[in-house]
């Protein structure tokens, strides 16, 4: 697998819960599996040992000091791209304001370590890309690589993590990744006269996925596909739908060390403990234990479809009820949060930046989550707020659709404020009957969303695509 961030090393966003949590749970049903990451400068590495390098990697015309490193967790070797100058800076993928020009370059230089990987230290059947970072590999085996014996007979799966996000750079970038012109036309890398290596991707991989099924059915859109939809549509019989499975070891409040106080379905107790520590964490009166309490956690952009509630904030005027906000992301919606809290100082708090013991606390705490997107691939915050006894109200799109029914939670179809409101006026009216609330609770923490049962579905995925793969070891470290 090739991607940019994986937990327990760095995260962003879903994509490293997927890559931390996948790989191991592959790994217990036999299969043989191995990550490339960049070493970034904010990464957080346990144990590492160096396996290669210091090398020159080559990108185009230029070459960069690269080492690799391998550390090993669960099993599962990941291995990281020391690579200074274009990994070594504040910031994943832009730094904290404005942007870096040479994100083309950067993860062109993952890639090829990743190639570099799999021909020195890890032979592979299939290379799993996730997101435009990594769809470069698919780009370089039908391209520069087509003939590389290295390469022959060895597939691609590309992973769609996020559609919005593309990875668009001039024509004239095509030589600073490695690439020459026969890329360049319409039906394969060429967008609007741009380099679209998303688009590349999808049309040089052996077969595409993405992370719900019913995200897999909506991108053949024009509503939802970026532009990509037509592309999609033509690919439809190699594109697959797996839903994005969950991490209980750490997504437990029977056994999360972040909360206030553990508790089950069989003993909410805690729950309450939680949710009195949370108002109080959040500078929120002790009172507002009574109301109910809504939760968000999420990054701040328009995907999430937070222009709704700014419409719809009447609601938290007119209701019974309290708001806690954890997000970061567009000033815009920062904004939007900092006034709701600054006008409704005894209902509403927030928190502006990343805070992982936070979003645990925010689980565990609120009585209902919020995630009203606008569009969503996956989605994990609700299926963690299932499990936490937090029901879920959220829109019916992607994979909130596909994990969220009305025995365990509220859906609303159009993506309008009336909607949204609606759907949060009969969630608090359930909330005011409790054995309702209760059964709506204990539903969805009955759910069981772990990595198992997708990670049987990529096993079988990889089986189709690579059918006569050798079984056992391939590592030669
Ligand atoms: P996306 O990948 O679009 O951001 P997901 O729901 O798939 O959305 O995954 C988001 C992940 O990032 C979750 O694990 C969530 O808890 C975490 N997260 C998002 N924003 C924050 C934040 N501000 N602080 C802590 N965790 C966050």
């Amino acid at each position: 697998m090739v991607a940019s961030e994986a937990t327990p090393f760095i995260k962003t966003g879903g994509l490293a819960d997927v890559v931390g949590s996948l790989p191991p749970e592959l790994k217990t049903l036999g299969q043989e599996v191995a990550v490339v990451l960049p070493w970034y400068r904010g990464a957080r590495v346990p144990e590492s040992r160096p396996v290669l390098g210091p090398a020159p990697l080559w990108v185009g015309q230029s070459s960069y000091q690269a080492r690799l490193h391998v550390s090993e967790v669960r099993a599962v070797p990941y291995y990281l791209v020391e690579c200074p100058e274009v990994f070594d800076r504040d910031g994943l993928y832009s730094p904290p304001e404005g942007q870096f020009p040479d994100n083309h370059v950067r993860f062109a230089a993952l890639c090829k370590a990743a190639l570099l990987v799999a021909r020195r230290l890890f032979r592979t059947d299939i290379l799993h890309c996730h997101d435009w970072q990594a769809a470069l590999i698919p780009i370089y085996l039908r391209s520069v690589l087509a003939r590389d014996p290295a390469f022959l007979g060895v597939k691609t799966l590309l992973t769609v993590h996020n559609l919005g996000y593309q990875g668009v750079f001039a024509k004239y970038e095509l030589a600073g990744m490695g690439l020459d012109e026969s890329i360049f036309h319409p039906g394969f890398a060429e967008f609007l006269g741009d380099v679209n290596l998303l688009k590349g991707g999808i049309a040089a991989s052996d077969a595409i996925s993405t992370v719900s099924r019913a995200y897999a059915r909506e991108i053949q859109t024009p509503d939802y596909g970026c532009r990509l939809d037509g592309l999609l549509r033509e690919r439809a019989d190699a594109l697959y739908g797996i839903l994005n499975g969950v991490d209980y070891s750490v997504w437990n409040p029977e056994t999360d060390p972040h909360i206030a106080a553990n508790y089950s379905a069989a003993d909410l107790r805690g729950k309450a403990v939680c949710k009195a520590d949370l108002l109080k964490r959040m500078g929120l009166p002790g009172e507002a234990a009574h109301r109910p309490l809504i939760g968000i956690v999420s990054r701040f952009t328009g995907q999430k479809g937070f222009d709704l509630l700014e419409e719809a904030a009447g609601v938290l005027h007119s209701e019974d009820v309290s708001l806690v906000a954890l997000g970061a992301g567009e000033r815009r919606y920062e904004d939007f949060f900092r006034s709701l809290a600054a006008h409704l100082p005894e209902k509403v708090a927030v928190r502006i930046g990343y805070d992982d013991p936070l979003s645990h606390q925010i689980e565990a705490g609120s009585d209902l989550f919020l995630m009203p997107s606008r569009y969503e691939p996956c989605g994990l915050n609700q299926i963690y707020s299932l499990r936490y006894g937090a029901v879920p109200v959220v829109r019916a799109t992607g994979g909130l659709d596909d994990t969220i029914d009305s025995s365990t939670g509220f859906k609303f179809e159009d993506y309008s404020a009336r909607a949204l409101a609606a759907a949060l006026r009969a969630a608090l009216a359930a909330y005011a009957n409790p054995g309702e609330w209760r059964r709506l609770m204990l539903n969805g923490m009955a759910k069981d969303y772990s990595w198992r049962k997708s990670a049987a579905e990529y096993a079988g995925l990889y089986r189709r695509l690579a059918p006569e793969s050798r079984p056992g070891p391939k590592t030669s470290t």
